[in-house]
């Protein structure tokens, strides 16, 4: 039965999806929709690049507005009113609006919960100085560009490297200011894996970031227009102002207290349909767990895209359609200066939580092919089944075009792709766009060839225990680029070209490790050491990303 009145929570990306959808499937319930802000639907996406200027105009964050909503869709919009509490047995919600602290009741026949997710301020001393900010929402943006503005700032500490404090390092030193990251795992961007962000470390120090890793905030200390900040390893770093993007947490508060179903991550618990431990109820967005499509397990996506499908699921449900959210991939992508980083599926450190078997291969390429002028690098990390090749994740670094390979990986991943059906994938070709073989084929070649046994892998990591008394690397690279690029301690240095003529001299009693800049020559000097006999493993990745991780 159709819901004579529909109440959301929350007017921004899944509230408002919900709310238009609702209005799009019935003409006659009446859809009200409460926003704790004075704006609905705004770019939360667009708050950084608005701090440094790509986007100039405030307004045009504003992707629509509470008037615009009232007069395309009849949608009773109320903003600048936050819901206080729910009362689900006689379903009713308590409002109050905050430019008078009145408060209201309004009964509903269906609420839909989009209250997002908060930053994370944790109980630090000193947390409170006015000289430190979240970004959340347009208020938020506004306290700091007015420090931007105003106060000619020299210095900022972002304390969190995942996507929110990234974007903002990127932008702040676009206004000129001097940023040091504060993070305390040993990598900004968690969704990647280690040796993946160490290709943005090195991107991050190039640009002049300060990168202090592995070190906890202990202190904030405030004096004058100045704050600094103390670290579990000893150190201060003074800054003129703080971002503090250390995650976010569900806003459940108004889930929990009316007593609905909340998950071991703080997220409310949804079925497929989007509808919570009470039927009358259902909640969608940040504030939501979902179901991992790789590992089956919940999860906090974070990201808007899931937040607008569920918007349009929970209304499809809500008006009486039947419509079904089969779950989240936690593909992801930030821009940091000329960098993309994205990733979709699960990384490596997941996969080991859940103690999932898997494969793992590196490959280097370039946008499009490398003889048209432009063509940028690209790291392709795949993450696949040992027993049948199933893609279970995918990270990839470098310029442009790695948005469109995550996004055919993603959809490789959620149509249940293995990599031999990477190797097969016709993609659209044309030098400025991509070579005859593109990077996602050359990622699921390299996989197969680690599944069909063509060429034994060692990694990054596994270098440092090798026993050099059965053990010895080989270099296959030219003088010229070892000198260049740098090299490895005790490497043999025989350029892959020579390498057939030196079979003879080498040692059938040793294991060679033969690695090359980037892992395809080391590929083929091994295919000519194994088939000569020798037992052979190369560098996946090769020496580009061996050396950003030990720099
Ligand atoms: P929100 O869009 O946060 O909306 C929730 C709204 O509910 C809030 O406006 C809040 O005021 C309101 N509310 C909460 N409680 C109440 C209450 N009791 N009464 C009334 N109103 C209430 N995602 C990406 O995919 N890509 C990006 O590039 C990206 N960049 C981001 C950059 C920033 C700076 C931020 C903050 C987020 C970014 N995100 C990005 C995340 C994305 O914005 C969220 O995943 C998405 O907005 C979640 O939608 P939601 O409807 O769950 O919550």
């Amino acid at each position: 039965m159709k819901p004579k009145r529909l109440i959301i929570v929350g007017g921004v990306a899944g509230g408002a999806t919900a709310a238009t959808r609702a209005r799009r499937l019935d003409e006659s319930a009446e859809i009200i929709l409460i926003e704790r802000g004075d704006n609905i639907s705004f770019a939360n996406c667009g708050l950084p690049y608005y701090v440094g200027g790509s986007i100039r105009d405030r307004d045009d964050l504003l992707v629509t507005t509470a008037g615009a909503l009232r007069r395309r869709y009849r949608i009773d919009v109320r903003t600048a009113s936050e819901v206080l509490s729910i009362d689900r047995f006689s379903r009713h919600v308590v409002v109050k609006k905050l430019i008078d602290e009145n408060t209201y009741r309004l009964d509903y026949d269906v609420l839909i919960l989009s209250p997002g997710a908060e930053p994370i301020r944790p109980p630090i001393k000193g947390v409170d100085s006015d000289r430190i900010f979240t970004l959340r929402n347009l208020p938020d943006t506004d306290r700091i560009k007015r420090v931007i503005d105003n106060e000619q700032p020299k210095r900022a500490l972002v304390v969190g490297g995942g996507f929110i404090g990234l974007e903002m390092v990127e932008n702040l030193v676009g206004v000129g200011l001097e940023v040091t990251i504060v993070e305390l795992a040993d990598q900004v961007m968690g969704t990647v894996d280690y040796e993946m962000a160490a290709i943005v470390h090195a991107h991050l120090r190039e640009k002049g970031v300060h990168l202090a890793l592995e070190s906890k905030v202990t202190e904030f200390r405030q004096s004058a227009n100045q704050i600094t900040v103390f670290t579990d390893r000893g150190t201060r770093l003074t800054g003129d102002f703080v971002i503090l993007a250390i995650g976010v947490r569900a806003e459940n508060k108004l889930a929990r207290e009316c007593g609905l179903a909340i998950g071991s991550h703080g997220g409310i618990i949804t079925d497929a349909s989007m509808r919570t431990s009470d039927s009358h109820i259902y909640a969608i967005g940040d504030a939501v767990e979902v179901k991992s499509l790789v590992g089956g397990h919940p999860f906090m996506a974070l990201t808007a895209g899931p937040a607008h499908k569920q918007g349009r699921i929970a209304a499809d449900n809500a008006m009486g359609r039947r419509s079904v959210y089969k779950g989240a991939l936690g593909t992801s992508i930030v821009k940091i200066f000329d960098l993309s980083v994205a990733s979709t599926g699960l990384n490596e450190k997941t996969l080991r939580q859940l103690t999932i078997p898997y494969l793992k291969s590196f490959t280097d390429g370039e946008s499009h092919a490398s003889y048209y002028p432009g063509a940028e690098f690209m790291m392709i990390k795949l993450l696949f089944s040992p027993a049948d090749g199933r893609l279970l994740g995918a990270q990839a670094v470098g310029g442009k075009g790695v948005d469109k390979r995550i996004d055919v990986l993603a959809t490789a991943i959620r149509a249940d792709l293995t990599v031999y059906d990477l190797e097969d994938l016709e993609l659209a070709y044309a030098p400025p766009f991509s070579s005859a073989k593109d990077p996602v084929n050359i990622a699921g070649f390299h996989a197969v060839n680690i599944l069909k046994g063509d060429v034994n892998c060692i990694h990054w990591h596994q270098l440092d225990d090798l026993d050099p008394d059965i053990t010895a690397i080989i270099d296959v690279r030219g003088a010229e680029e070892i000198e260049k690029e740098g090299e490895i301690k005790g490497a043999a240095k025989i350029p892959l070209d020579d390498l057939r003529d030196s079979v003879d001299v080498l040692d059938h009693r040793k294991t060679y490790v033969v690695f090359c800049l980037a892992g395809l020559r080391s590929y083929v000097g091994c295919r000519i050491l194994s088939a000569h006999g020798y037992n052979c493993f190369s560098l996946s990745g090769g020496y580009g990303l061996y050396k950003n991780v030990v720099e």
